[in-house]
């Protein structure tokens, strides 16, 4: 995992002992030595995370973070202060300021490098989602890339491990602030027990539990796929950084040195929230955006842009695995009048019954796609011509012989359908060229009377004779 961290600080050789520390656990190094001028490397080599001096002249560290996480651009990039301050004021203000973490000089070199791995990994994982709602927007379905620092982090669900009550208490209340919901539990078993019924946005676990160790439930919650992706906040004391260490690479996100600071808590609190829901939110989006750039919201069939993906992959696979395939092109008789008649409603539920009883009459492994208006397409893989013109024939009844429950005033209308069909045998064809040859069958078939199937070579396909299937063919 080769990340690139940006190194700011004023004083040199403060930088060049970062870089040769860094460096020599292979990550790629950038420095400045001053606020602008880092401003200026964000802006240019876009690093993975900042680790940021706090006290330097001109621009201070505080400023130089606001800048980074008001710009929606760079708001991502995990910044850790390095600070000589232990005042924890000026943590607080760094993490108002939207820093993600801080270490203290002199660093400590474990502490160092397991933070950087732990914000590396996270980055990478926030780099991800970004790429694929990029992705998804460039289709023209999502909205644009939201800035983590805007994500709301009231009422997250808590839970807190303890068994110092007091200190599950103090946490609890700082925590209301935000009017969080927080469970306080006084054992890793009983923690275990909710976190299967319950969902959490944020775990604290106490690392001086008197008879357990808390390493082992982060590393069982961390093994769990139900809780893998919850933060896990840790509470230690100072002379156990080492063990802190240890829970940053089981996969720990953070840490609280004891006695606890109401504010520190709070702050890094909200900012595993506001990460963890950023995280939620870009995956659903993702989700979103794939089915809506792939299918077709009315009857949940494919649309025409995955059909013709599918299509142009079938004509390739065939090509070199010499097989052969039908296409039918499905078109609704007199759809017009069904509108006309009934109005938009009724010819949306009508719609909807014939993409149900389509995708119902055929294979799993056939695809059924809306090309749009009242138009659809089948692609059958792998069948023969005589076994397509059976299917088309099927199709056909299993949307004309069945009436269609609507709001119609006779409260179920029949409609029919014109199928035109084209065997594709193995070899250069292209997307446009197939659907067009099954068009042009379709198109006879209106010619003809419509509410009957028509075959490129065969003609008018008779019902009689395509009505008693050789063998069953649904799998
Ligand atoms: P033909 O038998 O020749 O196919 O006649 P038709 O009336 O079915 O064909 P035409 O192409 O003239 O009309 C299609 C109609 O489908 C017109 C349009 O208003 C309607 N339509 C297209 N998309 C939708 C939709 O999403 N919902 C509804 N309710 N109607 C739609
Ligand atoms: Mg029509
Ligand atoms: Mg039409």
């Amino acid at each position: 995992m080769s990340a690139r961290i940006l190194v700011v600080d004023d004083i040199l050789p403060n930088v060049k002992l970062l870089e040769a520390k860094l460096s020599s656990e292979y990550y790629d190094v950038l420095t400045a030595t001053s606020g602008e001028e880092a401003l200026q490397r964000v802006a240019q080599d876009s690093p993975d995370i900042i680790l940021l001096d706090v006290m330097m002249p001109g621009m201070d560290g505080f400023e130089v973070c606001r800048r980074i996480k008001q710009n929606p651009a760079y708001a991502h990039i995990p910044v850790v202060m390095v600070t000589a301050l232990t005042d924890s004021t000026d943590k607080v203000r760094g993490l108002e300021a939207g820093a993600d973490d801080f270490l203290s000089k002199p660093l400590n070199d474990t502490a160092l490098m397991a933070r950087v791995r732990s914000l590396v990994r996270l980055k990478m994982t926030v780099d991800e989602w970004r790429n694929r709602e990029n992705t998804a927007s460039q289709l023209g379905i999502a909205e644009g890339t939201s800035n983590v620092m805007n994500e709301p982090v009231e009422e997250a669900r808590v839970l807190v491990v303890d068994d110092q009550s007091f200190e599950a208490d103090k946490i609890a209340e700082t925590l209301h602030r935000d009017n969080d919901i927080v469970v306080p539990v006084d054992s890793g078993i009983k923690a275990m027990e909710l976190v299967s019924q319950h969902d959490f946005d944020l775990i604290i676990i106490s690392l001086n539990l008197k008879n357990e160790d808390g390493l082992r439930l982060c590393s069982h919650l961390k093994s769990n796929e139900r809780t893998r992706a919850v933060p896990i906040l840790m509470i230690a004391t100072d002379d156990d950084l080492d063990r802190v260490a240890r829970g940053l690479e089981i996969g720990a996100h953070d840490y609280v040195i004891r006695p606890v600071d109401r504010n520190e808590i709070l702050a890094r609190a909200r900012t595993q929230i506001r990460r963890r829901r950023f995280q939620d939110r870009l995956q659903a989006n993702y989700q979103v955006s794939l089915s809506m750039a792939l299918t077709d919201p009315l009857t949940g069939l494919y649309n025409r842009r995955y059909m013709e993906v599918h299509l142009q992959k079938l004509i390739e696979k065939n090509l070199e695995a010499k097989k052969h395939f039908c296409a039918l092109l499905l078109d609704i008789d007199h759809f017009k009048k069904v509108n006309d008649t009934y109005g938009h409603g009724v010819g949306d539920e009508v719609l909807k019954t014939v993409a149900f009883r389509l995708k119902d009459s055929l294979r799993s492994v056939d695809l059924v796609a809306r090309l749009g208006g009242e138009e659809f397409v089948a692609i059958l893989p792998d069948t023969s011509e005589d076994m397509s013109q059976f299917i088309a024939e099927r199709l056909r009844r299993s949307i004309g012989e069945k009436p269609i429950k609507c709001a119609a005033p006779q409260g179920e209308i029949i409609v029919t359908t014109s199928i035109g069909g084209a065997f594709i045998e193995p070899g250069d064809h292209n997307v446009q060229g197939i659907l067009d040859r099954a068009d042009k069958a379709l198109y006879q078939a209106k010619e003809t009377g419509r509410n009957c199937t028509i075959f490129e070579k065969s003609g008018k396909l008779d019902p009689e004779k395509f009505r008693q299937e050789p063998r069953p063919i649904i799998e």
